[in-house]
């Protein structure tokens, strides 16, 4: 919810002006609908209103400016010419009416796909969400005005799943299994109060990432690109490690394994050797785990049909 807060009102800060008539939540990423993010307001439309009065086009809408909006999608390369028809000869930013002769003029907009006039494209680049999703491409791409404000202001927001469906994409999505350990590393350290020292070693990472590692912002994800977030992530998880290791407190909130019973103490964080029962969240060691016949959950059952029975009994 903070987190729609914060898109919300950069959102109507920067992009409210700009914002157009239209508002079909189905080109909005999924992240951002998740956020919470509406487009319609009372405001835009007043303002979509005075545009369309403004703008030279007589009887039909035939531009609208472009919305905020966050395109995972990678534009297909097509003919210049092919696109300003499919812009109706109107500079997408501005709406201004091109010449054929001028076309050569134009400038492309690799994030909105679409024709930019000189005031509306003034050369900037950026990295454009799509392809770093799609094909782990960082490249610097040419980019309209308004894409350049709209791709600065959502940079350190956490808005990007990585699909582990992707093949390209798949080894990374592991290696940021790493972040989920901390999620539950984090948990743990908050039950103890000696664990303030390393608890702020956690500051070093953005706080989206130990609270919710599945979604990412193009900052993050440069940051596993240039090698630098996961060993990150590591060494945070090693310091935590070793913590829970040498304290007191922090062993006392650990768990015995019921299974085999050694005095081997084991925690919910250390996904690779434990596995948590889903219905009684005990913890046990992975090779000792059966699906069927958690002993402690015979044990609440036991119990409960011992009450029943003395219950029934009295
Ligand atoms: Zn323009
Ligand atoms: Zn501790
Ligand atoms: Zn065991
Ligand atoms: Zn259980």
């Amino acid at each position: 919810e903070a987190l729609a807060q914060m898109l919300m009102s950069a959102f109507r800060k920067q992009w409210l002006p700009m914002q157009a008539l239209s508002s079909s939540p189905g080109d909005l990423s999924l992240a951002l609908q998740e956020a919470g993010v509406t487009t319609a307001t009372a405001h835009s439309l007043a303002f979509a209103e005075e545009i369309r009065q403004k703008s030279r086009m007589r009887g039909t809408l035939m531009w609208a400016p472009p919305r905020f909006q966050i395109i995972l999608s990678i534009h297909p390369p097509k003919k210049r010419s092919e696109v300003m028809a499919s812009q109706q000869y109107l500079c997408a930013g501005c709406g201004t009416e091109v010449e054929v002769s001028e076309f050569c003029k134009l400038r492309y907009c690799e994030y909105l796909g679409g024709y930019f006039c000189e005031c509306c494209h003034g050369q900037a680049e950026a990295v454009i969400p799509g392809r770093v999703l799609q094909r782990w491409d960082f490249s610097l791409y040419p980019v309209c005005n308004f894409s350049k404000r709209l791709l600065d202001s959502v940079w350190f927001l956490p808005l990007f799943g990585l699909s582990s469906t992707s093949r390209t994409l798949y080894p990374r999505a592991r290696e940021l299994d790493k972040l989920r350990q901390l999620v539950a590393l984090k948990k743990q350290l908050g039950a103890c109060r000696l664990a303030d020292g390393v608890l702020q070693e956690f500051q070093q990472l953005p706080s989206h990432l130990t609270q919710n590692p599945s979604l990412l912002s193009l900052d993050d994800l440069l940051a596993v690109k240039r090698g630098l977030l996961v060993p990150q992530a590591r060494a945070l998880l090693r310091a935590a490690a070793a913590h829970v290791d040498g304290c007191e407190l922090c062993l006392a909130n650990g768990f015995i394994c019921e299974f085999c019973h050694s005095q081997d103490v084991i925690f919910p964080f250390q996904s690779e050797r434990c596995k948590r029962c889903t219905e009684c969240k005990a913890c046990f060691h992975t090779d000792c785990f059966r699906d069927a016949g958690c002993p402690r959950c015979a044990r609440i059952e036991t119990r409960r049909k011992l009450m029943g029975t003395s219950a029934f009994a009295a």
